[in-house]
């Protein structure tokens, strides 16, 4: 696996002895196996639902839990580690589940570049990376971008969230006649999932299905 910029950066990645991302403890892997237990109980066995503007929307799990923790690490703390750990669990429910033959094309949730420098790496990017080369499939991340900087979609309302995110998406005319995986790790509202979605469509991608690593129990209304 080709290390990114912010692994390469990051020293502590070179240290041999591993600690579970989770916990601490010494592990043989990335997450030891108590933890992955804990990962493992908020798996879905339902995975696809219908989100927002009838986007198909499947999810590896339920964001609670210890996979709710781990999303926080990999979002806030640093800890782009589960974005491999994340991607390899997705692919394995993804093999398992015996996929069609659409020749999909993996494409990761962009953030804007403001972002991207704060935290130093793409969550979204993280996961597709590894979930596209545990399934063959090929990966695109340059075919989706952000034209501007958005607010937290957390500190707005369910109209301000819709406004914030219009036309924030740009897709690559690479998209035209493609099928689209999209990937982001949680699905919310489904208000950022839309306007990717929207975007990738009116540059001529024919199918796009989002491919998350959690959403919450309940779908709440956008
Ligand atoms: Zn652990």
């Amino acid at each position: 696996m080709f290390a990114t910029l912010a692994q390469k950066l990051n020293p502590a990645a070179w240290l041999v002895p591993t600690t579970c991302l989770a916990c601490g403890r010494k592990a043989k892997q990335s997450v030891c196996t108590n933890c992955h237990q804990g990962l493992v109980q908020e798996q879905r066995t339902q995975a696809v639902i219908v989100g927002q503007g009838g986007v198909k929307v499947w999810a590896w799990g339920t964001y609670r839990g210890a996979l709710e923790r781990a999303l926080h690490q990999l979002k806030y703390s640093g800890a782009y580690g589960w974005g491999r750990v994340m991607g390899e669990m997705m692919a394995q429910a993804w093999l398992k589940q015996g996929q069609d033959q659409t020749p999909w094309q993996v494409v990761a949730v962009p953030l804007s570049q403001e972002r991207w420098q704060t935290r130093g790496y793409n969550q979204a990017e993280e996961i597709s990376y590894t979930f596209a080369r545990w399934t063959g499939l090929r990966h695109h991340p340059e075919w989706l971008t952000r034209t501007r900087a958005t607010q937290a979609q957390f500190s707005l309302g369910a109209e301000e969230r819709a406004a914030n995110l219009k036309g924030a998406f740009a897709a690559s005319i690479a998209v035209k006649g493609k099928c689209i995986l999209l990937v982001d790790d949680i699905y919310t509202t489904g208000t950022t999932v839309a306007e990717a979605v929207a975007a990738l469509k009116a540059a001529g991608a024919v199918r796009v299905m989002a491919v998350v690593v959690a959403r919450p129990v309940f779908r709440q209304k956008a």
